[in-house]
């Protein structure tokens, strides 16, 4: 069912849940037991991100430098499948422009409409490692709008081929990311949002948030997109502090403010135990609000969450 329609026909505010594939080299059971935590919470829809591969050079003993292309967190289509298949819940794949060309899109997007996904989440993607800014593939789109262009055309049945006989129109239902505290590379708030409404001009169904500590900019987010014609439900993002260090490393990494009260509660935690009572705190009072002011889906980050998760559905679903 795609993620629109559960929104549409939604009775109350709605669990979701974005699961980050695990570390080359690892298995899937830790994902498997992290699912079997929430499960009980009936999610509405599970996000599966998507990291682009990287170059890695070795120096042979030779002194030659040979390239490897290795992915650190391989396996997005294939947990996808496997989440699905397990399950039986809505999964939700991230595609980015970085790590596809146009015809790499394309062959990505049969893939997924073979395997029965009916959702995915478009994004520009993070930027590659070592580099300050986000940088196209040759060939591959520079902006989660023009992305979205190729998969709402290819749901109007046009594919890159144009002399195709019989081409069979996809039917995805597509999210994009916003930022409440504007991305990181925008010039103010109102210019992103004007992007953002470019996004949804061009056919996205519904908008997934940034993670955000004080709820004020979700709500200041949402009235701004609104009053310039935005209409799609706007998904609010959630990640419970669950370390102590991660006060100062989230804001480096998602530009995000943490509110002083949440962050002096934090730093008087003698360990990560305390922190995650903090934030586990923090993010109950957090959801309870949104509720209550009909956000129509509370979707939770799981990468370094603990089992914070858990105790937060308990309380809130
Ligand atoms: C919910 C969520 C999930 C994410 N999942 C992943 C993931 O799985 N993998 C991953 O690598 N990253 C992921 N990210 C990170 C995301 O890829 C980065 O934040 C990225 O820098 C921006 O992505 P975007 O889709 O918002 O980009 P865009 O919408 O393309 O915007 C990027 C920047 O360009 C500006 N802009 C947009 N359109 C134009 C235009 N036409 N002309 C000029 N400027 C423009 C915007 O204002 C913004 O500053 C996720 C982020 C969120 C919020």
């Amino acid at each position: 069912m795609k993620v629109i329609d559960k929104i549409k026909n939604r009775k109350k505010t709605l669990f979701s849940i974005e699961i980050v594939p695990p570390l080359r080299g690892s298995n899937i059971e830790g994902i498997y037991q992290r699912i079997d935590h929430l499960i009980e919470f009936n999610p509405a829809f599970i996000n599966i991100t998507y990291h682009k591969d990287e170059a890695v050079y070795t120096t042979l003993k030779s002194g030659a430098v040979k390239k490897h292309i290795l992915s650190k967190r391989p396996g997005t289509v294939a947990l996808t499948a496997s989440i699905m298949n397990k399950y039986k819940v809505e999964v939700v794949p991230h595609l980015t422009c970085g790590g596809f060309t146009h015809d790499q899109v394309e062959n990505a997007l049969i893939d997924l409409n073979f395997m029965g996904i009916e959702n995915i989440l478009v994004l520009q993607g993070d930027a590659g490692h070592k580099q300050t800014a986000f940088v196209p593939e040759p060939d591959g789109h520079t902006f989660a709008v023009d992305l979205l262009e190729q998969v709402v055309n290819m749901n109007h049945g046009k594919y890159l081929d144009s002399k195709l006989e019989q081409p069979y129109p996809s039917n995805f239902c597509v999210g994009v990311a916003g930022y409440p505290e504007k991305h990181y590379a925008a010039a103010n708030l109102d210019s992103d949002i004007q992007y953002l409404k470019a996004k949804v001009l061009a056919g996205a169904d519904y908008i997934v948030t940034q993670m955000f500590f004080d709820n004020k900019y979700y709500y200041n987010f949402v009235d701004k997109c609104r009053a310039v014609g935005i209409d799609v439900p706007i998904i609010p993002g959630l990640k419970p502090i669950a370390m102590v260090n991660q006060v100062n490393i989230l804001p480096k990494l998602f530009h995000t403010h943490i509110p002083e009260d949440l962050a002096k509660e934090i730093n008087k935690c003698a360990d990560n135990k305390a922190a995650l009572e903090v934030g586990t705190q923090w993010s109950i009072e957090q959801a309870k609000d949104l509720m209550k002011n009909g956000a129509p889906v509370l979707h939770f980050y799981t990468l370094g969450a603990g089992n914070s998760i858990k105790k937060i559905a308990k309380e809130i679903f």
